[in-house]
């Protein structure tokens, strides 16, 4: 499973950009911040979800560039806190932030990271100032120490950061004990595949270790974010995790990536159906990624294709969907959430 798929990536490098381009459509917001914010705002209004807004930028080639996605960070930050629409806290888009758009010493590539601590401690700091909260997302093996550090610091020092746990490195049993009570941890199987020695290399096993990682962490009072588009381990967290521990949706929430058709399982959990009766439904969060420029959204969409070759079937697949007129943007939660409406008597919990 972790042998380099060469065939594959040959393939993969070939694709011409408008292919790409058509392959990122259904997950990506649009190339500009106005695009992220209106589909948060449609979101949030036709469906009661919530969004975390994430700027396509892990190509980074030179100091202007680094500059040029702290500065759209900041202006994320302050879009977010002006919009009417997300006055509420719960109601409030966060920020999802990877430490490698900001240094052009890339951990990964043997570099020391150098600018990305400083960059999203300016922008941790903007964001408490208007109330914003920021997730620092995980990259590959290279970054975990470094991105958990920052991260850490940042929440032992009152910052609203979370970060992400991935489930199959074998590190993460360990690392469990190192949040804080309190700290917002998204927990994932982990995008990137890592060599055997020191990642689990089947999925159904980092799945198993999702739901009981997730339930240590709750048990120590961590915000869980359980990210997953396995509709049987959402719903196994749920219902082995959630409801015997009886919890709130003020202890955890579900994540998903924007346009991947999994629109009727949230509103199942957004009404309320899934959880605890007598407890507040948990916020359904969607990641909604935008670029500055579609060269940015095409150089992700190719570099999570190229890393991970399971990804271009499920695109694929979803692409065909899309083609077919289902699961187009974000109609397709407007109209889940429709159809709950006209089944239920009761409306979302939200
Ligand atoms: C909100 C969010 C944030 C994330 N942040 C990080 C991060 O910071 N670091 C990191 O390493 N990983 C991150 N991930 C990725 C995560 O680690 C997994 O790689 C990814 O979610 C796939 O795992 P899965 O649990 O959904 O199971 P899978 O078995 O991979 O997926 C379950 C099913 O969902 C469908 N599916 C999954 N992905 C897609 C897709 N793109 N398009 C269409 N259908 C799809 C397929 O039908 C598949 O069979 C994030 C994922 C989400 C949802």
């Amino acid at each position: 499973m972790n042998a380099p798929a060469t065939l594959h990536t040959r393939l993969v490098d070939a694709m011409p950009a408008a292919l790409i381009r058509l392959f990122a459509r259904p997950y990506v917001a649009g190339d500009h911040l106005g695009a992220a914010i209106t589909v948060a705002q449609r979101l949030l209004r036709g469906s009661g979800l919530v969004a975390t807004l994430d700027l396509l930028a892990e190509e980074v080639s030179s100091e202007e560039l680094v500059r040029a996605n702290l500065a759209t960070y900041l202006e994320m930050v302050r879009a977010v806190a002006a919009e009417e629409a997300f006055r509420a806290p719960r109601d409030r888009p966060s920020l999802s932030v990877k430490l490698s758009s900001f240094t052009l010493a890339p951990l990964d590539r043997g570099g020391d990271g150098k600018g990305c601590r400083e960059a999203v401690e300016t922008i941790a700091l903007e964001a408490k100032r208007l109330g914003v909260p920021l997730t620092i997302d995980m990259e590959d093996r290279h970054w975990t120490d470094f991105t958990l550090e920052i991260a850490i610091d940042l929440a032992k020092r009152g910052f609203d950061v979370g970060t992400v746990l991935q489930t199959r490195l074998h590190r993460t049993e360990a690392d469990l004990a190192r949040i804080p009570e309190g700290m917002r941890v998204r927990m994932v199987i982990g995008i990137y595949l890592e060599p055997a020695d020191v990642a689990l290399t089947e999925k159904p096993a980092m799945k198993e270790r999702l739901i009981a990682q997730s339930a240590r962490l709750l048990d120590r009072g961590v915000y869980v974010e359980l990210a997953s588009h396995d509709e049987a381990v959402v719903r196994r967290f749920l219902r082995e995790v959630v409801m015997p521990r009886s919890l709130g949706g003020e202890r955890y929430e579900v994540q998903m990536l924007y346009g991947v058709p999994r629109a009727d399982l949230l509103c199942e959990i957004l009404a309320g159906r899934l959880t605890p009766p007598d407890r507040m439904a948990p916020l359904c969060r969607l990641y909604v990624p935008f670029a500055t420029a579609w060269d940015q959204a095409t150089a992700y969409c190719r570099r999570r294709l190229r890393n991970n070759p399971s990804m271009a079937t499920y695109v694929l697949l979803n692409l065909l969907q899309a083609l077919r007129g289902r699961n187009a943007g974000i109609a397709q939660y407007e109209e889940a959430m429709a159809r709950l409406r006209k089944s239920s008597p009761n409306p979302p919990r939200h």
